[in-house]
């Protein structure tokens, strides 16, 4: 897949990364949709909080769930059903 990888302050390119892959009972699969850019990450490119390594950017988003497991399920039906509740309630 790509993304946007931060190398060092003021260089970040879209590069091809690993797909995710499921490795705990709390992960989730997201095909991201909309992303943002926060002020962390802009701490990370002017150099303020320096990295030891390449990292992708980019942890403010929203997408559709593509994969999960069975716990996070659960966690997952909680949180829809509230959020269509207060969708519906406008
Ligand atoms: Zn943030």
């Amino acid at each position: 897949m790509k993304a946007a990888v931060f190398h060092a302050p003021g260089t970040i390119t879209c590069d091809t990364v690993d797909d995710p892959v499921i490795q705990d009972a709390n992960d989730i699969i997201l095909r991201v949709t909309s992303t943002a850019i926060c002020g962390s990450d802009l701490h990370m490119y002017s150099g303020g909080i320096p990295q030891a390594r390449p990292m992708v950017m980019g942890h403010e988003f929203m997408g559709i769930v593509e994969e999960r497991e069975g716990k996070t399920s659960m966690m997952l039906q909680k949180a829809m059903k509230s959020s269509i509740k207060k969708k519906t309630d406008v």
